[in-house]
């Protein structure tokens, strides 16, 4: 039985002009990395939950990425990260958001998909948790990057101040936009699929804001009558279409591929919606599919058939 894995690094205006030849060696390689795990552990039989979890955390401690260690700052200065994770053929789903000094908030939703009797569990109660189940924890200088540090000061001080900015500005900010969650999805040599979901959210994010990462539906879901799906992009469009289930519904209901699907929520409902983006997607036939509406979202898949793409561009 063909099995596959296919994982992202974000979205956003990632355009070739921006780059220079080692950081796109960079992400190539930390791309190729991470998928490189992954899929051994298919490759040798291991679990679709297994290989997503492998892929996501090798990303999560890559500061390249907006999740784990790269995460972003908020507002406060701080980073708070959200994850989810979703098995498709018992349905079973954890989550965990604004959690902070968590080493792999992937790690932590797996902990409560599995030994929590809980989905989601959120802030402090979910940090207690952590510590409870002895999850890795790491000091506040672990995620702090120069990288991060620089891009939340000049997106802080124009947010204070965004009435005095002219709409240039503040347009040229949000036209700059990256979002560099990470993913994974998978299918197993045995059919079964699932979907792993880690971000640092949106930089100069306050008030607790959660986006749709670990939102189950909207930025992560998997079922082995469908698909298993991971989102990435401005989170806010993505919960309110409820995307990565409505990829799900398109397939059961409607009968479309995972491609399909996969275009018609990506490329029409949250275009619609202004909801910058994509998606990776896989289905319990192991067919993959990357879509998004943005210039660019680094990404990755590999099949048993000898199929194989890293991308970062359109
Ligand atoms: N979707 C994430 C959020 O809104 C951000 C991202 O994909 O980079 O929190």
């Amino acid at each position: 039985m063909k099995f596959t894995i296919v994982i992202h690094g974000g979205a956003g205006t990632i355009l070739k002009e921006d780059m220079t030849s080692e950081l796109e060696q960079a992400y190539t390689s930390a791309l190729n990395d991470a998928l490189e795990a992954g899929y051994s552990v298919l490759e040798t039989g291991g679990s679709a939950l297994d290989a997503v979890k492998t892929a996501t955390i090798i990303l999560e401690d890559n500061t390249l990425f907006n999740a784990g260690r790269g995460s972003v700052f908020t507002k406060k200065g701080l980073h708070e990260m959200d994850a989810a994770v979703m098995e498709g053929k018992s349905l079973l789903a954890g989550a965990v958001a604004g959690v902070r000094n968590i080493r792999n908030p992937i790690e932590l939703a797996i902990e409560v998909m599995q030994h929590s009797n809980h989905v989601f569990l959120s802030g402090e109660g979910a940090n207690d948790f952590a510590i409870n189940r002895g999850i890795k924890v790491e000091p506040d200088e672990y995620f702090f990057s120069q990288f991060r540090y620089d891009q939340w000061k000049s997106i802080r001080d124009s947010d204070s101040y965004s009435l005095d900015h002219s709409q240039d500005k503040v347009e040229k900010l949000m036209k700059h936009r990256k979002f560099g969650t990470v993913g994974a999805v998978a299918c197993d040599q045995t059919g079964t699929i699932a979907a792993a979901t880690s971000t640092g959210g949106m930089t100069n994010k306050k008030y607790g804001r959660i986006g749709d990462t670990p939102v189950i539906g909207s930025g992560t879901y998997a079922n082995n009558h469908t698909c298993a799906v991971s989102c990435t992009g401005h989170g806010e469009p993505f919960i309110r279409a409820v995307a990565a289930y409505d990829v799900s519904c398109l397939m059961e209901y409607k009968g479309y591929t995972v491609q399909q699907a996969s275009e018609e929520v990506i490329l029409k409902k949250l275009v619609e919606l202004n909801g910058e983006g994509g998606l990776i997607a896989v289905d319990a036939q192991g067919t993959p599919a990357m879509v998004f509406n943005s210039a660019g979202m680094y990404r990755a898949f590999k099949s048993s058939d000898g199929s194989h793409e890293v991308a970062i561009y359109k």
